[in-house]
């Protein structure tokens, strides 16, 4: 039987990817890991954020923040070289996990149509929203020596037509994917890889979205829970993925969405 309760997962290393603020769902699932003993690293995205990831990291203890902006192959490899020399030089073992919690479309994007999404559009969406998962996982594994998980997260505008959610959608199925290929390829080295689809949430990216507030209105009423979804659900149910007792669950979409995603008309 796995251990249960507080400290669940100490002495694990997590990789968190994704505080923008303290409303990033990255930042609830970062604060269920340290209340499960992890000890975590955090990445943000770039200058604008750093300040603020640095101040929400310095909440916990032994805390690492470094930049990685996933849309350059060179940071992403600069920062999984730095990563690894300095596990290593601390006497970690190994990385056990990682959270892959990062999305991007222009706005314009996600307002428009998608069939009048440009080809650039379209390429940066994916790109960001998508591809980051496959350089995340192929720079991570050789870190995960002894196993461990990885989780990213994903909405339900990937499989069921979203209004305004357009690009967005496209590309969460694209990410749906490969959470089921990569899974394939990493399991035989014990490591697991799912998706956490999560009902909407108020976060700066979710603002991107047109109308989000009758989105959030309507899941409140419709949803079989009859609430919108606590980012803290999110946290918990990432923290139990990355946990031993997760060990079974690999290639996986779980709904962290009050249940909204089962209802039909
Ligand atoms: P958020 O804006 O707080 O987080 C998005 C993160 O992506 C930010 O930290 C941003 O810095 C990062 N990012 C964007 N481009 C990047 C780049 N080039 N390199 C590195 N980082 C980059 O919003 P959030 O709602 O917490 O989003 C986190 C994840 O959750 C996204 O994948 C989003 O699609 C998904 N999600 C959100 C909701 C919701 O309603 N909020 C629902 C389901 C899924």
């Amino acid at each position: 039987m796995p251990e249960t309760g507080a400290g669940m997962m100490a002495g694990k290393t997590v990789l968190v990817m994704g505080i923008a603020n303290r409303w990033s769902l990255a930042y609830a699932i970062a604060q269920a890991l340290a209340r499960q003993g992890v000890e975590l690293v955090l990445t943000y995205q770039g200058e604008r954020v750093k300040r603020a990831v640095e101040d929400l990291g310095a909440e916990w203890h032994g805390t690492r923040v470094y930049p990685c902006d996933v849309s350059q192959d060179a940071s992403v490899a600069e920062f999984f070289e730095r990563l690894g020399a300095d596990l290593a030089a601390a006497g970690r073992r190994a990385l056990d996990g990682v959270v892959h919690s990062i999305a991007f479309a222009n706005k314009e994007d996600l307002e428009r149509p998608l069939a009048d999404t440009s080809r650039a559009g379209f390429a940066l969406a994916l790109d960001v929203s998508a591809y980051s998962l496959v350089a995340v996982a192929r720079y991570a594994a050789p870190l995960m020596t002894e196993g461990g998980a990885i989780v990213t997260l994903t909405y339900l505008g990937a499989t069921r037509v979203v209004t305004n959610y357009n690009v967005m959608g496209v590309a969460k199925a694209a990410l749906e994917a490969e959470v089921r290929y990569l899974a394939s390829e990493l399991g035989p080295q014990g490591i697991r890889v799912n998706a956490i689809s999560a009902g909407p949430i108020k976060t700066a990216s979710a603002r991107a979205i047109k109308d989000f507030s009758s989105i959030l209105d309507h899941v409140a009423q419709r949803a079989p829970l009859r609430r919108v979804t606590d980012p803290a659900e999110v946290g918990d149910t990432a923290a139990f993925l990355l946990s031993d007792a997760g060990r079974g669950v690999t290639g996986d979409v779980i709904f962290v969405d009050s249940g909204y995603h089962i209802l039909g008309v």
